[in-house]
């Protein structure tokens, strides 16, 4: 067993220095929030994960002679490093499935993307440097270029980035690779790191990491993906944590809310472990729930549905009783990509999914890039304000050849079951009516390349901006749904960052502008017979599936992980009752007042203590 040179308790990388003196280190808050990205509570010590790339030596000046055998020793070790790379992607594959494998791809692009191999080269043969210093100049040259910008993907790229540097200088100085399971081997640890690239995930031993926590990332981050896939309980996105803890700090790690506690005192402990033990009682309770009828008392039945970001986790929302997917989120398929899926993986993508559902809805929404998700390939320009920029419906319909690869993959996947195509961020009519259009172009494209498709596929409208809400009217002329997303229609109902820590007790979807935008939607939809759903994180509160079904909406789509709790309350709750609820909480003033109605009217059926509902200020 080789040592783990570069992987190591609290010793300096280069991304992350650390001091050894307790007075050195960054003032600690105790309680610390992140984005919650795998359920689950744990208490356990931390083990602070450093990846570091080796030194390389100075000097590194080669002779003219030496040239061309210093560029072959470069791309040998690039062979090689692929070679490391395929593997770990196959032990992935078999481990995990091919979704998780595809995580790896970045890293083998990067390894061909000429602008790095053959920059390196470069500098071997113009500056004469050895081929561990060129390297390591060409890979500095680009994370200058790219980290100007905080952006999560740009940070996810920099962290596969930092991975493929550590191995190919590695190779080329004969460091021998870390064994990283080795490194948690002795005790069950909660792993804190930057942020965990993919081959140093697929290495953690699940029976011994009970948690992971990251300074960086996002709910679909690689460490996010793994982490679920894995059942260990993850928050991503806590600020600096890696740089404030120590091996060994006591920690408690709640995945479902996104809350980490450092040194937790004993009635923190006590507190936590009796959640811990109350939601496992909870979701035992739930899981008898998952094949019963989401109906409520007096008999109104509501559509269950999923939200999934992955096709591999639509069989789980099947079992967890979902009722067809209600937003599949298509972007896994482009972020952090250098090139164009090509259409075949989408079509794959998309039936997979459908094959999970043959009898049932399956709501594929189209790209939702830009914002905070940026493929590599569409080369996206630097903006001010980008989630008020060139994103989603708006730069699909800038870039038809992107956008209509990815129709033709749905159109054909719709032969697979009922697929439903559904836009988001729409603020236009017109943005409705050209992708009408492109679909029916590409349909009868389809239909003369020999393929069979259904020029009626459903289409509906993401609602998530206010302008959108506003003409609900109009849009219901020209669709043939509605899908709610909560958690835009909050941000720019209120103007609020929907990622801002600083923000987030103005981040309120029971606040009566919003409240009363979804009402207006839902009300259109029953004037002019459009389904409604709603597909945000609203559906997934207690409070918000009351407001939701007391307005009459007839389906809700929520992640797999909250289809029993939600359908728990459907099924205790009275539609009527509801009904007369929301004519109060229309005419409140203050999103505490809409939130007291809702508690005071659901309390009544329900037993509310044993229901997370610390979002929002419900308690
Ligand atoms: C929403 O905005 O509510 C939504 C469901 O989409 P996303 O969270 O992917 O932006
Ligand atoms: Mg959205």
């Amino acid at each position: 067993m080789t040592s783990p040179r570069d992987v190591h308790d609290s010793g300096s990388g280069r991304h992350a220095p650390a001091s050894d003196s307790d007075a050195d280190r960054p003032a600690m808050r105790r309680l610390r929030e992140g984005i919650p990205a795998s359920p689950g509570i744990v208490i356990a010590p931390v083990r602070v994960l450093r990846m570091e790339v080796p030194q390389v030596p100075h000097g590194g000046v080669i002779p003219e002679e030496r040239i061309e055998a210093e560029i072959d020793r470069f791309r040998k070790a690039c062979d090689a490093v692929r070679e490391q790379i395929r593997t770990l992607q196959r032990a992935t594959r078999e481990q995990l499935g091919p979704v998780e494998a595809q995580i790896f791809e970045p890293q083998l692009v990067m390894l061909e993307d000429p602008e790095l191999i053959d920059g390196t080269e470069l500098n071997i043969r113009e500056n004469h440097l050895t081929a561990e210093r060129a390297f390591e100049w060409r890979v500095l040259e680009w994370e200058a270029q790219w980290s100007h910008t905080a952006h999560p993907m740009v940070l996810d790229k920099l962290n596969d980035l930092d991975d493929v540097e550590g191995r190919v200088l590695r190779y080329l100085m004969g460091v021998p690779e870390p064994e990283l399971a080795s490194l948690v081997d002795d005790q069950m640890v909660i792993v804190v790191a930057r942020d965990l690239t993919p081959s140093v995930a697929a290495q953690l031993n699940p029976a011994r990491v009970l948690g992971l926590a990251t300074d960086e990332g996002t709910r679909t981050s690689h460490s996010s993906i793994l982490a679920r896939s894995l059942h260990i309980p993850c928050v991503v996105s806590i600020e600096g944590l890696s740089e404030t803890v120590r091996d060994g700090d006591e920690l408690i790690l709640d995945g479902r809310t996104g809350r980490v506690i450092i040194h937790p005192d004993d009635d923190e402990k006590a507190h936590y472990r009796d959640l811990d033990f109350q939601m496992r009682e909870w979701e035992q309770e739930l899981l008898l729930l998952a094949h019963l009828e989401p109906t409520t008392q007096d008999g109104a039945r509501v559509d269950m549905r999923a939200n999934i970001d992955l096709p591999g986790e639509a069989q789980g929302a099947r079992s967890h009783g979902a009722q067809g997917i209600g937003l599949f989120r298509t972007e896994f398929l482009v972020v952090g990509r250098s090139s164009f899926p090509p259409e075949e993986e989408q079509y794959r993508a998309y039936r997979q999914v459908l094959e999970a559902f043959p009898d049932h809805p399956v709501v594929i929404r189209t790209y939702d890039v830009g914002g905070d998700k940026f493929p590599a390939f569409l080369h996206m320009p630097k903006e001010e304000n980008p989630f008020l920029g060139w994103r989603a419906i708006r730069l699909c319909l800038d870039e038809p050849e992107f956008f209509k690869a990815q129709l033709r993959a749905l159109l054909r996947a719709r032969a697979h079951g009922d697929l439903r195509i559904m836009l988001p961020m729409v603020t236009q009519l017109s943005e409705v009516i050209e992708t009408r259009r492109l679909i029916a172009e590409t349909s009868e494209e389809l239909r003369l390349a020999g393929h069979s498709t259904d020029p009626e596929c459903p289409v509906g409208a993401m609602i998530e901006t206010p302008a959108a809400a506003l003409i609900a009217s109009e849009l219901a002329s020209h669709v043939d749904f509605f899908s709610i997303g909560t958690n835009d229609l909050v941000q720019y109902t209120l103007a609020v960052d929907r990622g801002s820590s600083r923000l987030a007790h103005l981040y309120n979807p029971f606040h009566p502008a919003v409240v009363r935008l979804i009402h207006h939607v839902a009300q259109v939809g029953q004037e002019r017979g459009v389904e409604v759903a709603v597909c945000g994180e609203l559906a997934a509160h207690p409070l918000g599936a009351f407001l939701l079904i007391g307005m009459g909406i007839p389906s809700i789509s929520v992640g797999p992980a909250a289809l029993a709790e939600i359908k728990k309350v459907i099924r205790s709750i009275h539609q009527k009752k509801a009904a007369v609820a929301l004519d109060e909480i229309l005419s409140a003033e203050t999103s505490e007042a809409v939130v007291q109605i809702l508690t005071e009217h659901l309390r009544a059926d329900l037993d509310l203590d044993r229901f997370a509902l610390s979002l929002w200020g419900a308690n």
